[in-house]
């Protein structure tokens, strides 16, 4: 049995996490500010003697009484409309708070995993993109806050682990969807789910020819948990990679629910990858992993959790 920090916590993912270290017995120490995160992604956790919450801002140094086994640094912005209005946050978390994390796990003696990302990969010129792709990121653009941060937590995270032998483990996450992703957090999903389940036009950016892959939020957190219990300290992508056109997902999205919205075109943000899918080649031979879920099926997952937000019957 162990003890695990979760930064980032009562966010999308690491809620996620949360419930899946409890579910095998773990205690379970969540951090997080609210930033982007939320109260009600963890309500059902309070009362629970192997859950204990922090509300704390990761930035600052962290220190917890007891051991601690393994710390997964998941707190930070990541949407990109979050990143758009919380630059500094953003790049403080990536890494100021990347920082604080090792230097807690390394206190500890603990396991450290990063909660990295296909950002590192920027508008990728490799495609399907695999971990040796050092990336195409634009430093000073709008997104640059949240790539180079993650690019240097990763970097960070390896000089950790080269010069003090700190055991770590980096996961790039690629698109990732299910129940407790915010409604107004400005991503693709929910925004198309709310404007198909209230009858809105889904607002596809550019020509939406480009492409994202998208994994259930479960694989993801079994890709994560084999991760970290591997003995691989270079990163890993974890995702989906069942890839689709933007304009096909809003088809997709108003036949599951139903909807009878249109699509309606709005400008492509800035630095806006035309393309992305891992290359799970990887995780597959390391970890011995791959999703199972299909897209469709996690779609259907996730429309109840949409339409309860909503407040749909
Ligand atoms: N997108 C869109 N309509 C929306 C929100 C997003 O067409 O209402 C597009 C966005 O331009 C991008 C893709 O969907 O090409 C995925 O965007 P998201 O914000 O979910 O995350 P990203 O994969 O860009 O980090």
């Amino acid at each position: 049995m162990s003890r695990v920090l979760i930064t980032g916590g009562a966010g999308f993912i690491g809620s996620h996490l949360c419930d899946r270290f409890l579910a095998e017995g773990d205690e379970v120490v969540c951090m997080d500010n609210f930033l982007t995160g939320s109260p009600d992604n963890i309500a059902h956790l309070f009362g629970n003697s192997k859950f204990k919450f922090i509300q704390y801002n990761v930035t600052d140094f962290i220190y917890i009484e007891g051991k601690i086994d393994a710390v997964l640094h998941f707190a930070s912005p990541a949407s990109p409309i979050d990143y758009l209005k919380l630059p500094i946050q953003t790049l403080k978390v990536g890494s100021l708070g990347t920082h604080k994390a090792l230097g807690f796990a390394k206190a500890k003696g603990a396991r450290f995993l990063l909660a990295s990302t296909s950002e590192v990969y920027g508008d990728p010129l490799m495609h399907p993109q695999r971990e040796e792709y050092w990336g195409n990121v634009n430093p000073i653009g709008v997104r640059g806050v949240y790539d180079e941060a993650k690019r240097f937590g990763e970097a960070m995270t390896m000089a950790y682990h080269r010069y003090h032998g700190l055991d770590t483990r980096i996961v790039r996450i690629f698109n990732t969807f299910g129940p407790r992703m915010r409604l107004e957090d400005g991503r693709v999903l929910p925004a198309f789910m709310q404007q198909a389940l209230l009858g809105e036009d889904l607002t596809a950016f550019g020509d939406g020819m480009q492409t994202r892959s998208f994994c259930y939020v479960d694989d993801l957190v079994n890709g994560i948990v084999r991760l970290l219990r591997s003995e691989y300290a270079e990163p890993v992508n974890i995702g989906n990679p069942d890839e689709i056109t933007i304009l096909q997902f809003a088809k997709e999205i108003i036949e599951l629910t139903g909807s009878k919205s249109k699509i309606s075109f709005k400008p492509l943000p800035e630095d806006d990858p035309k393309v992305r899918q891992p290359d799970i080649t990887k995780a597959k031979a390391i970890l011995g992993w791959e999703p199972k879920v299909p897209r469709t099926e996690g779609l259907k997952r996730t429309i109840g959790y949409f339409k309860k937000k909503l407040g749909i019957k």
